[in-house]
């Protein structure tokens, strides 16, 4: 009996058709991590120097564009918040538009292209096309960002779990399940959310999270202008005003945000953990 392939799947790559080079007139999704070049999986890299075609957003670092060929084109349709550069739908048939004339097209994205990236819609236009597609998982900020800010996201002694959620009003509104999400023994990330902290906060704590919550706010994380900070639930919007924190920037909350700040010794202007007291704290 002959199985037929169902057509998504002959024109979405699965499985080991990941490992081939680019093909004429396919389009690659690429995750290109939070910033830092050396974030990238070794088969980004080699796909977005293959490219002959580059569509990328704002938060594709400098560092990573300088990767892609000088005989590439270029497309910028990057966003700032409230500003949108180019209309989603006008990005997609962009997209398939330069595919169709049978160049190999790179779509360059922030983090993960299926973490609040719009990598499934933009995959969902393109099966509609009938063009042939793969995704390139990057390193999503949730996961470089807290990293390079010394935040382990699920340590075991502080919680279960860990949800990601965007900041990102949709009608004016911030409509999520808050009673579920405000717990102490789960970690929050939240994307996109510097705009909307007064809603975060003020939701957060009539959901019963105390004001001493731990928060940490990363960035620019990973690039050059990594910044990172600590400050608490009940402070957060004072906060982000007083530093005017501006996007990207992620923020964390619950207690593994400073589950390893008491064992961060300070010396030669250099932080580093300290390995007794990281035993010691594990002792307890
Ligand atoms: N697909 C991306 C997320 C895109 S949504 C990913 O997987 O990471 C954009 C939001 O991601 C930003 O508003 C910010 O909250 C977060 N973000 C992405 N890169 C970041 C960075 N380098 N530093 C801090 N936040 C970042």
């Amino acid at each position: 009996m002959k199985i037929e392939v169902p057509k998504h799947r002959q024109l979405l790559a699965s499985g080991n058709q990941n490992r081939r080079d680019f093909l004429d007139g396919e389009v690659v999704l690429i995750g290109a991590g939070p910033g830092d070049p050396e974030l990238l999986t070794v088969r980004a890299h080699r796909l977005i120097q293959q490219a002959e075609c580059v569509i990328y957003d704002r938060l594709v670092s400098d560092e990573i564009m300088a990767l892609v060929s000088t005989d590439a084109e270029r497309i910028y349709v990057g966003k700032k918040c409230a500003d949108h550069a180019v209309p989603q739908e006008q990005i997609n048939e962009l997209i398939v538009e330069k595919a169709r004339s049978g160049q190999k097209v790179a779509r360059i994205k922030g983090g993960d292209p299926f973490i609040f990236g719009r990598g499934g819609e933009e995959v969902q236009e393109l099966l509609q096309a009938g063009i042939p597609c793969r995704v390139v998982p990057g390193i999503t900020a949730a996961s470089g960002c807290t990293t390079y800010a010394g935040i382990p996201l699920t340590h075991r002694d502080f919680v279960h779990g860990c949800t990601f959620i965007t900041g990102h009003l949709k009608n004016d509104k911030l409509d999520l399940p808050w009673q579920a999400l405000a717990r102490e023994d789960h970690t929050l990330v939240v994307y996109m959310g510097i705009k909307t902290v007064p809603v975060l906060a003020r939701e957060l704590l009539q959901n019963g999270l105390p004001e001493s919550t731990p928060i940490g706010l990363i960035s620019n994380g990973t690039t050059v202008d990594h910044r990172d900070y600590r400050t608490t639930l009940g402070e957060l919007v004072e906060f982000v005003k007083v530093h005017q924190i501006q996007p990207p920037t992620l923020i964390v909350v619950g207690k593994v945000v400073n589950a390893l700040q008491d064992d961060i010794v300070e010396g030669d202007g250099e932080s580093k953990i300290s390995s007794s007291s990281w035993e010691q704290r594990r002792a307890i």
